[in-house]
């Protein structure tokens, strides 16, 4: 229902048992990042198996196809279509053979010079496969001409643009790399083998490791290249780092806002905690009388608990989502629009009629959805809507791996505050300012991507772009 697409998930383990079960197990927990097609590719050490197809992780994976994803090393992918169409053809993980063998690799983000790229290399004859940017890597890894993948891999990186968490497994060897920027988010964990040996995971976020039981450690650095070795008949050590860029860390701030899950650790901080807080600095720059503030279910549930507790007004529940709503095929008439969100969002009648009410909310994209939300409180009897949102106005489109519409599309690009809270029809509209953002991440080391509120693009690309 919300315009903002997740922007795929990805997941490597290395040196451990039942490698493909927890990777799958690993992209359950990712799901809500992509929900378009899932996949994984593991190693044997001798071969790279893959099974991947269109829909959930539940529907792609069984007992019996895990089963032949045979050895100690895989890495997945859940999809949300960014770059490339919906066709299994760009599912992934992409494999491919070449002079030095088999290799596999998974990509969160978006290569901003792919189009560039694939242009010149369909010159020089390269025959693609996929609609995807990440597809330009293994045609960049095939050409070039060094013995070895880990300096094939930095050669074709020094090649590419824009957002990308990358995870490449070759027969023996898996390696996990971050774009300079860190836009989008991997972290690194340790998983404790039945045998005592160590083995260990990478994932876009750490809800992943604490469903399969695994340690968070560390993130993987903004430019850092983990290469993990030794399976097979060697020991495994920890992985060794690579600083293949200097870092320029300008991570996402909209997985903070809305994509990542409220029970990870992205970018070193707790997702729940970094909403509560930007709740919080809302009811500071909004002060308004109310019976009471209500989230619009789940993304805006900690904003609306911090603003409760800044502003001391009663939190309520007043909408329930229904979780069960898979894929609906509704018509674009208004009387269907509705019915998209009742399907979704109920109110209680109980709790809201002759309320005065607060409503926070992550963003505001199109503006139908939040123009249908209060609708519908009014319908139950709300005898005022607020409507505050917990980040600040969202005025052009992401370059880096998001699926967000055009700046044509975007309702704040376009058109007045006074005129958004006309359409919208709330009693009053308020955003979280980019300042506010800032003191609710309380981050004095480096700064974020926020180009979708304040258009500064940052890689070579899009950089400049108006
Ligand atoms: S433009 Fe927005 S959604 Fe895209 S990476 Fe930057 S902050 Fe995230």
């Amino acid at each position: 229902m919300k315009q903002w697409n997740e922007e795929c998930a990805v997941v490597g383990t290395y040196n451990v048992e039942n490698s493909a079960l927890i990777s799958h197990y690993a992209l359950f927990a990712l799901q809500h990042r992509g929900q378009e097609a899932s996949g994984i590719s593991s190693s044997d050490g001798k071969n790279i198996h893959t099974i991947k197809g269109n829909g959930l992780v539940t529907k792609v994976f069984n007992e019996k196809n895990l089963k032949k994803l045979i050895g100690n090393a895989s890495i997945g992918h859940n999809r949300y279509s960014t770059a490339g169409k919906e066709s299994i053809d760009d599912a992934q993980p992409l494999f491919a053979r070449y002079n030095l063998g088999e290799m596999a690799v998974v990509h969160n983000g978006n290569l901003t010079n792919a189009l560039l790229l694939r242009k010149k290399l369909i010159e020089k004859g390269a025959i693609f496969q996929s609609y995807l940017d990440t597809e330009n890597l293994i045609h960049l890894i095939a050409q070039n001409k060094k013995d070895n993948l880990q300096e094939r891999i930095i050669d074709a990186l020094k090649e590419i643009d824009g957002a990308y968490a990358l995870i490449f497994l070759s027969r023996t060897k898996m390696f996990a790399i971050r774009d300079p920027y860190g836009l989008r988010p991997l972290c690194l964990g340790k998983i404790t083998n039945s045998d005592g040996s160590v083995g260990y995971i990478v994932a876009s976020e750490s809800c992943a490791f604490d469903l399969v039981g695994a340690e968070y450690i560390r993130e993987v650095n903004p430019g850092e290249m983990l290469v993990f070795e030794g399976l097979g008949d060697k020991i495994v050590t920890q992985p060794k780092s690579i600083q293949v860029f200097a870092p320029n860390p300008h991570p996402c701030i909209f997985e903070y806002v809305y994509f990542a899950r409220p029970d990870s650790k992205v970018f070193g901080r707790n997702v729940y905690e970094v909403r509560k807080n930007m709740g919080v600095e809302l009811a500071k720059e909004h002060k308004i009388k109310a019976d009471m503030v209500i989230p619009v279910p789940d993304s805006g549930v900690a904003a609306a608990l911090g603003y409760s507790k800044e502003s001391g007004i009663n939190f309520e529940l007043g909408i329930i989502r229904n979780h069960y709503v898979g894929r609906t095929f509704i018509e674009p008439t208004q009387q269907m629009r509705e019915l998209k969100v009742r399907l979704k969002l109920n109110p209680i009648t109980e709790i809201i009629k002759d309320k005065e009410i607060i409503v926070i909310d992550d963003s505001v994209v199109r503006g139908t959805t939040s123009k249908q939300i209060v609708k519908i409180l009014r319908q139950a009897g709300a005898k005022k809507v607020h409507l505050l949102i917990s980040s600040p106005q969202t005025i052009s489109p992401c370059y880096y791996g998001v699926d967000t519409p055009d700046t044509k599309e975007l309702i704040c690009a376009n058109h007045s505050l006074e005129e958004v809270r006309d359409f919208i029809g709330a009693d009053t509209l308020g955003f979280l300012s980019l300042e506010g953002l800032a003191r609710s991440l309380k981050n004095k080391d480096h700064a974020f991507c926020q180009a979708c509120f304040d258009k500064k693009y940052i890689d070579n690309y899009t950089k400049g772009l108006k």
